[in-house]
């Protein structure tokens, strides 16, 4: 928790939080992996879940990435109606992501959509993502996660029919499927239905920061075993487990309308948070 902080010293924080991010999973991340590598019978998939954890305990001891690919930062913050900073949070945040890409390093990864021209410091137009949601009080609580390509390129939004409400797990299914071992399974599935095309996104997004050890719903629960049924397994290579978690973010939309997002999220479910400003 800060109070009164100044720019330099958001910056250094911001850029902290991004190599958090980078070199440790959270608990409920690793205690996932540790569970389905325990309950593993393939022995494929048993050493592929032992790598990726030995892999983890690698990176946060010599400091550096968990994996090649660092992403592209995804921020969402939290701000305070109440809470006053004196400087510009977005740029200071920018100015965060540059530092750590040289600090950490991290890969650049930020480039022109059409001319693929790299900027080299992963900041680009609307690059990082900020999303802001307004809250009572006077805190700040940024959260970043770092999204890899792989995982990413294999998510999907369906503008399903409103009647199909009962394929919304068949849809998951498929993209499951399409995606094979690409996103480096075990997967996390963030699900988000209704809103608009472009609010279901952000929910499925947003269901991907929910802690994996939270309760899931009986629709969540039979999406995860028709999932983990398909035998896809740790990395594509088969087994028990090939996804750790599903969880649904719903929000009312049109009566004419049905949008599905589904989220991939890979075995390096990156994201750390952080709290400004004063005790309430
Ligand atoms: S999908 Fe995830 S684990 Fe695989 S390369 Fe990308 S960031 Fe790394």
């Amino acid at each position: 928790m800060f109070s009164k902080i100044s720019r330099e010293t958001f910056i250094r924080s911001i850029a902290d939080l991004l190599r958090k991010a980078e070199i440790e999973l959270p608990d409920d991340v690793i205690e996932a992996l540790r569970k389905a590598e325990a309950r593993e019978e393939n022995p494929v998939a048993k050493s592929q879940l032992q790598a990726i954890l030995k892999n983890i305990e690698l990176a946060k001891n010599h400091g550096v990435p968990m994996c090649q690919d660092t992403g592209i930062m995804i921020f969402f913050a939290e701000l305070g109606t109440e809470f006053q900073s004196g400087f510009d949070l977005e740029a200071a945040i920018r100015d965060a992501v540059v530092l750590a890409t040289v600090e950490i390093p991290l890969r650049p990864n930020a480039v022109n959509p059409l001319t693929r021209k790299n900027s080299g410091d992963n900041t680009g137009v609307e690059i990082p993502d900020i999303h802001w949601k307004l809250v009572p009080g006077k805190k700040l609580k940024i959260t970043v996660a770092p999204k890899g390509a792989g995982s990413e390129n294999m998510s999907a939004l369906r503008m399903m029919n409103p009647t199909e409400t009962g394929s919304i797990k068949h849809v998951v299914l498929e993209t499951v499927i399409n995606a094979g071992g690409m996103p480096c399974p075990p997967l996390t599935l963030g699900v988000g239905i209704g809103g608009s095309f472009d609010k279901a996104a952000r929910l499925a997004k947003e269901a991907l920061l929910e802690p994996l050890d939270a309760p899931m719903s009986s629709f969540e629960k039979e999406i995860l075993d028709a999932v983990n049924a398909l035998g896809i397994g740790c990395m594509g290579l088969g087994g028990s487990t090939t996804a750790l978690a599903v969880h649904v973010k719903t929000a009312h939309c049109h009566t004419a309308s049905l949008p599905v997002a589904i989220n991939i999220q890979c075995w390096a479910n990156r994201h750390a948070s952080v709290v400004f400003g004063e005790e309430e």
